[in-house]
């Protein structure tokens, strides 16, 4: 089969390979449908992180089942999946406690989803409805870290309101999310065609942060309580100020974000103590929201569709990946065998 590998900095190509076969009788085969590209395939394309070579990449997958061991039971050939491709050994102190996001020992390679065929244990392969569409599938896994997310939010009630920043793929998806939830979505976003997609997709309000004060605005939007939570899909010095200052009392500042290069942060603790703020991390997503992710999706609960801007082939796999890199659209996805 075809597969991308990242050889060095900058350097993906697609090669053959050899495919996949069952081995232990609980693997599951795929025949990959889409996958998208996510922040972390671009920090080891850059050579950010590159932990061996050649490395694969692609972990935000859906597919069609073509072959299962003799011991799975809840997937049979040709039905619809989404892929949870991180390994948990479900035995260390972290996976014990329900998080198994933070999982100590995961055995596993990592995942190779820019490629034709793809094998996991059955308990990472999702099973969906016949209704969901699967590149729209292939984005759980960033919703379930969405969904990771959200949950961390620690005062949050009905007709709040959350300052979303940055209206990327997953700002958007945090739109929807919120809209879901009965919250009110305020968004920030520098790019005119991303704000737009954002009061498209149900935010309240999309300003514009190098025109517009976002504390003030907060303040002027909320009764002059601010956000009862502030998520940064990205994270800047300047970003962390604002979500201080536009947080309000027992508000929630979410670090969703990574930041690379790595930043040093300075602020005044005693604003944490005096709004009873809580900064929370997120790093991925446990199987719980990955299982939330896909029951949201088949409810017909989420428009993904409408935060996916690109398409590429296999071969075209740097191309992809560019793109996402230059934030030109929104989300792109690689389909191995066309739509
Ligand atoms: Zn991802
Ligand atoms: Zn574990």
């Amino acid at each position: 089969m075809k597969a991308s590998f990242v050889f060095g900095p900058k350097d993906v190509r697609t090669i053959e390979t050899t495919d996949p076969s069952i081995g232990k009788p609980d693997d599951v085969i795929i025949r990959i449908q889409a996958c998208g590209v996510c922040p972390f395939d671009i920090r080891i394309y850059e050579g950010l992180f590159l932990p061996y070579t050649p490395c694969p990449i692609g972990h935000e997958i859906s597919g069609i089942v073509v072959e299962v061991g003799e011991d799975v039971q809840s997937l049979k050939t040709g039905d619809k999946v989404a892929v949870d491709a991180i390994w948990r050994c479900n035995s260390c102190y972290y996976c014990r406690r329900g998080a198994d996001n933070l999982c100590e020992r995961r055995k596993g390679p990592l995942p190779n989803g820019f490629a034709e065929y793809f094998k996991m244990p059955e308990k990472y392969m999702h099973k969906l409805p016949d209704s969901v569409a699967l590149d729209e599938a292939a984005l759980c896994e960033p919703l379930a870290c969405c969904i990771n997310a959200i949950e961390k939010i620690y005062d949050i009630q009905l007709g709040d309101s959350v300052l979303v920043v940055g209206s990327g793929p997953i700002g958007l998806m945090f739109v929807q999310l919120l809209n879901n939830m009965g919250v009110r979505a305020i968004v920030s976003e520098p790019l005119e065609f991303r704000r737009e997609k954002a009061l498209e997709l149900g935010a309240e309000e999309a300003i514009d942060p190098t025109k517009v004060d976002i504390v003030e605005k907060v303040k002027s939007l909320t009764d002059g309580k601010g956000a009862n939570a502030v998520i940064m899909t990205f994270l800047g010095e300047s970003v962390f100020h604002q979500a201080l200052n536009a947080s309000a009392k027992r508000g929630t500042i979410v670090f969703f974000a990574a930041a690379y290069p790595p930043i040093k942060l300075s602020f005044d603790p005693n604003i944490i103590h005096h709004k009873e703020i809580a900064l929370v991390g997120i790093e991925g997503r446990t199987a719980n929201h990955f299982a939330q992710a896909v029951r949201l999706l088949s409810a017909g609960k989420m428009k993904l569709n409408k935060i996916i801007s690109h398409r590429f082939p296999l071969d075209q796999i740097k191309e992809a990946i560019e793109t996402a890199k230059s934030r030109n659209g929104l989300k792109v996805i690689v389909e191995p065998w066309g739509k």
